[in-house]
């Protein structure tokens, strides 16, 4: 009786043609849902270079993980891919017209430059999915080597030439490795903006306007003095860079009145002097250490408090595994700051019912953006954009026609699109792929590298039989 039900059990003529049918159709489909998955990585592409997802999430990534449901790693796969087809025009068509599979370009957007797309097409045409998948890893391997040769070659051409110039001035020249110099690059803008920033506010307060456009020197001047503070700053500091607590500790004096109401006069400044917005120093002050100081009407100091947290560790402990991860629909990073609903400064208690946890990113978003986070009456938190419309933890879902595979069909037909059961079937004819063989031939730097996995196979072949 059992044999009946078995997969091997062999089935008859008709059984055969039914069950071909079947997998035509299986097939037939699978190259109009790749066809319409190209015209999705269009629309993808789009809204990401428009920058459609920047209304408060992190990246277009986040975003479509949030409105189409897609786990975030599926989602930022997709955004890479999206990317990666604006100059990958031959796989892009071959998607289009159904002939490439989606897990094909995937594997193949990894690699492919433009330089070698029309080589990788021909191996997407000709392979499985398996095929493509190693001959990609293979090629990777190539393209590591290479890379780390570079890498090797760059680190060994750092150089900072520091001499003075015949009238005195010291010039300098010098080669950095590109994380080194986006460190450098970080510093000096962080250092142009404290010196800009404290220059308008020198202005201002002279001239009783905030507009110095006229007398901001260039850009390279400024990166000069940028460079001085630097240079002053590491100096005073001592090189030794502390313990990491302190490292990156931001003090703000911020007026009592300022923290209650942002419109109050009354200052918030950093501890160089550098002033922040009233929201800002509202944010810094949510979840902090707190310090309270009293000035008399001279400004001289009076009282000094202990210093508190202002969310203490056993209640910050149950806020994490209350919220688990950021609130802000469609984020969930795991860590974060507690926000008050209702700042502390207002009144706001800080118990778990008026706090919730936000990463910085939208912390910054619902002090400084515009939007607006409260708990309902039922207890959930709702959020708001900056124009009042909500902002909903699941989205509703998108409107799908009643027979969403017809009108698949009848969209791609109308589009001239001639797809069958033979669309994305590969050229392979069950011969054995020899990966190491196929790169050497395909891979333009394979000459001067052999890649790993063709040398056990070339030395195979390289001893006598
Ligand atoms: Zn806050
Ligand atoms: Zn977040």
């Amino acid at each position: 009786m059992l044999i009946h039900h078995s997969p091997t059990v062999v089935p008859t003529q008709h059984r055969a043609a039914e069950l071909d049918r079947l997998g035509d159709e299986i097939a037939e489909l699978s190259a109009h849902l790749d066809a319409a998955t190209a015209r999705l990585l269009d629309l993808i592409r789009e809204f990401d270079a428009r920058g459609g997802w920047n209304t408060g999430f992190r990246s277009c990534a986040a975003w479509l993980s949030w409105r189409v449901g897609l786990d975030l790693g599926a989602a930022r796969e997709r955004v890479r891919v999206a990317r990666a087809l604006a100059t990958l025009p031959l796989f892009a068509q071959a998607l289009a017209r159904g002939e490439l599979s989606y897990a094909k370009v995937r594997a193949l957007t990894r690699v492919a430059t433009p330089e070698t797309e029309a080589r990788l097409l021909g191996v997407g045409r000709a392979g499985t999915a398996a095929h493509v998948e190693r001959i990609v890893r293979g090629w990777r391997c190539v393209d590591r080597r290479a890379e780390a040769r570079e890498a090797k070659h760059r680190h060994g051409s750092r150089a900072l030439h520091v001499y003075h110039d015949e009238d005195g001035m010291v010039v300098l020249r010098g080669r950095l490795e590109p994380e080194v110099g986006a460190l450098l690059m970080q510093a000096l803008a962080a250092a142009r903006e404290s010196l800009y920033q404290r220059a308008r506010v020198r202005a201002g307060a002279a001239a009783g306007s905030g507009d110095v456009s006229a007398e901001t020197p260039p850009v390279a001047r400024q990166q000069a003095d940028a460079l001085a503070l630097l240079a002053e700053t590491a100096l005073h500091h001592g090189l030794d860079p502390g313990a990491p607590g302190e490292r990156y500790q931001v003090v703000v004096h911020v007026d009592a009145q300022v923290l209650v109401d942002p419109d109050q006069p009354g200052q918030s400044v950093l501890e160089d002097g550098t002033r922040v917005s009233a929201e800002t120093s509202r944010r810094l002050a949510c979840d902090a250490s707190r310090v309270v100081m009293r000035h008399d009407d001279e400004g001289r100091l009076l009282e000094i408090g202990a210093r508190t947290r202002t969310i203490p560790p056993a209640l910050r402990r149950a806020l994490h595994h209350r919220d688990g991860g950021c609130r802000f629909p469609g984020c969930g990073v795991r860590f974060g700051q507690g926000h008050h609903l209702r700042h502390w400064a207002e009144g706001g208690p800080t118990t778990l019912s008026n706090l919730a946890l936000l990463c910085r990113r939208h912390h910054r978003a619902v002090h400084e953006e515009g939007y607006q986070v409260a708990r309902g009456p039922d207890g959930a938190l709702q959020f708001r954009r900056p124009d009042g419309r909500p902002l909903p933890e699941v989205p509703p879902p998108a409107a799908v026609p009643g027979d969403p595979i017809t009108a698949l069909r009848a969209c791609h037909d109308l589009q001239g699109l001639r797809i069958h059961a033979r669309t994305g079937c590969p050229g392979w004819l069950g011969e054995r792929l020899n990966v190491g063989w196929a790169i050497d031939v395909l891979h333009p730097l394979a000459q001067r590298s052999r890649p790993c996995l063709s040398s056990e196979q070339g030395s195979l072949a390289a001893r006598p039989s």
